[in-house]
Formats: C-alpha cells, structure tokens, sequence
C-alpha cells in the first residue's frame, strides 16, 4: 500500500479545514473518520456540530446555520481539491518509526505526517443506571433524541450547568411539558446570555445543588425519574420524569494515543509552535486539543494551523 503523504485523523470543522488547506497544497490528504454511533454523541462524521441545531457564532453565515449543513460544506469544500475520505475507527498508532503505522479493525495505512483531529466526547456521570437506561430515557444528546415520541408531553431533566446543559434544555422545551435542570451548584456556569434564555423559559424548572444519585427505573427497563441528592443538606428525594439527558462537558478523544505521543492529565494532547505534538511529523489541532475555547471556528483555525505546520515540516523533509 503506497504511503499517504498525510493522514488527517477526524472530521469535524477541525479535520475538515485541515483537509482543504493540506489538498490545497497538493497534499492529497486522507482523512479517516469515525463510523456513524449516534450513542456515543459525538463519534460520528463530521463531529459535534452533527449534533447541533443552529450555530449562529459561525463567522459568514448572519443568518446562522445548521450545524450538520455546516459540516456538509466543509466536507465538499475539502473535497473539491482532492480530500479522500475513508471511514473507521483509528485503533493503534506507531509512531516510532517513520512513515507512521495507522490502524484500524480492518486495515493498515501508513504516512509521512498525521493530523488528529478527533474532537471530544460527551462525559457520563458513571452511575451504573445510567449506562442501563442509556437509549431507554438516557441520553446524552437532545437534538439527537429529544423530539421521540417517548419524550413528549413528558417531564424530562437535563443534568449540568453550563452551555450545552442550557442549550439542550431550551431545545427540550418545543417537545417537553417540562424541563428540570439539575446542577451540582447553585450557579450556572454557562453564558449570561443563555442562563437569562433558560431562566426566562417558563417550562425551565432549575434544581440547584443536587445530583443524580440513580436513574428510575432499572428493573422497568425505562426511565420514571431520579433520585437526587442535595449536596448541602444531603437530603435525597425521587423526582419523576421520562427522560434524562447528561450534559456535563467533554472529554478528548485520545484514548488511542495513550503512550504514543504526551498527552495532559485529562488526556488533551500536548502540542507546542502552534501545533507540533512531541513526536515530529504529528500535528494536532481542535478540541482533542483545546479544552479552553472549544468552538467550531477555533477548531477551524487550528485546523488550518495543523496543515500549514504539515506542509512546511514536510518540506523541510524533502517531500
Ligand atoms: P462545561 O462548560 O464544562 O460545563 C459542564 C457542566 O456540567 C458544569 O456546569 C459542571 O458543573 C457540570 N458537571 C461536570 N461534571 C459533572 C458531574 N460529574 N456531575 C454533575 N455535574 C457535572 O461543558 P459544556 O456545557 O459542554 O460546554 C463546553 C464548551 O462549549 C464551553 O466552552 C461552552 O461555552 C461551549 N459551548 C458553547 C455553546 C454555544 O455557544 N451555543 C453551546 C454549547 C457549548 P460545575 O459548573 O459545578 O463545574
């Protein structure tokens, strides 16, 4: 199998814009992108914004646009000037040796340079009713599943108090007879200007300092409600709803990586000069990188940061 010259691990607004900078310079790039598992929110082609209704902080578009119009964009963009796309799950790595050794459950590739750019995934609060009810009332994503019929007209809860928690708890509202926001705290963490949305939001009911000791009901096989703990008094109490959707924030995509280039504590990889990762010849860029600003247009960016530091390094290899 002849080796790529750069493989671009990924494709959300990251991995796409690497690909249509990398093909514009005539690096034929390939991406490798993730199976469609709407389960795990955000594992599937073209990344978080698949999962997003309207993005209306993208530079270009007054109007907004929906995130999955967005990515369809990028994709053809990059596919304009030559991207292939291959899909499957990047188990392994060899970085040791050059040309580096990808692979996947069912075939191996290898190139001169690679770009992660595998995003971030939903966290789970690790209670084991929540993996039991998961797709049976618990979900960790409202524009995937809010509007089935199994949540309408219902009582649903949306765990978290930051952006995604509120975005997804207004979502909820077209569908639901009410949303109950449960936060650890007693402060949002999220935006002023979507904490002001969710308060004003008649059908946002917010639970504040408590958490989700159990989701109801196991033994039924679905959702009835939660028991929730009050982190101040201690006090437990059952609160009915249908539904029960997580959103607490994200973790990188990098479990692969472990081992083969540094990665932080939390397991964002470490890039240095834009996005240069310990191991020469591997860039990184987006939210596998960046847990501060986590947008699509600063993952864009480094995106394009990524191809530029691969063409250059490329160079300097006589490619
Ligand atoms: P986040 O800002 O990290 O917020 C996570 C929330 O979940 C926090 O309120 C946190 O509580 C809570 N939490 C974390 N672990 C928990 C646990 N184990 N049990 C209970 N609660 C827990 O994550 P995010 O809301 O996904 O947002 C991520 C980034 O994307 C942010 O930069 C955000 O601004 C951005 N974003 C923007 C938009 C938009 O502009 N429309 C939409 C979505 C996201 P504490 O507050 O106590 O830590």
């Amino acid at each position: 199998m002849a080796t790529e010259n750069v493989i671009i691990i990924g494709s959300g607004p990251s991995a796409y814009t690497a690909a249509i900078y990398a093909s514009r310079a005539n690096l034929s790039p390939l991406i490798i992108e993730g199976e469609a598992d709407s389960a795990k929110r955000v594992d599937i082609p073209g990344g978080q914004l698949m999962i997003t209704t309207d993005v209306e902080n993208y530079p270009g578009f007054p109007e907004g646009v929906e995130g999955p119009h967005l990515m369809s964009l990028m994709l053809k963009q990059a596919q304009r000037f030559g991207t292939r796309i291959e899909t499957g799950w990047v188990e392994s790595v060899d970085f040791k040796k050059r040309p580096f050794t990808l692979r996947t459950s069912s075939k191996e590739y290898t190139a001169r340079a690679v770009i992660i750019a595998t995003g971030a995934g939903a966290k789970f609060l690790g209670i084991p009713s929540e993996k039991q009810l998961m797709n049976k009332g618990v979900s960790a994503c409202a524009t995937c599943d809010g509007a089935l019929p199994l949540f309408r007209n219902k009582k649903l809860i949306v765990v978290g108090g930051g952006d995604t928690a509120l975005e997804e708890a207004n979502f909820l509202t077209r569908f639901a007879s009410k949303v109950m926001v449960v936060h650890r705290r007693n402060e949002l963490r999220c935006s002023k200007i979507m904490a002001d949305k969710g308060r004003k939001n008649p059908k946002i009911e917010f639970l504040w300092n408590s958490v989700v000791e159990e989701i109801l009901d196991v033994k039924a096989g679905k959702v009835t409600g939660v028991r929730l703990k009050n982190t101040l008094s201690q006090e437990q109490s059952v609160v009915e709803a249908a539904g029960v959707f997580i959103a607490i924030g994200h973790q990188p995509n990098t479990a692969f990586l472990k081992g083969h280039i540094a990665l932080d504590e939390p397991g964002y990889i470490k890039v240095t000069k834009g996005t240069y990762t310990s191991v020469e010849g591997v860039f990184a860029g987006g939210d596998c990188v960046d847990h501060v600003y986590r947008q699509a247009v600063t993952a864009a960016g480094m995106g394009c940061m990524a191809a530029i530091d691969t063409e250059r390094w490329l160079e300097t290899q006589g490619h």
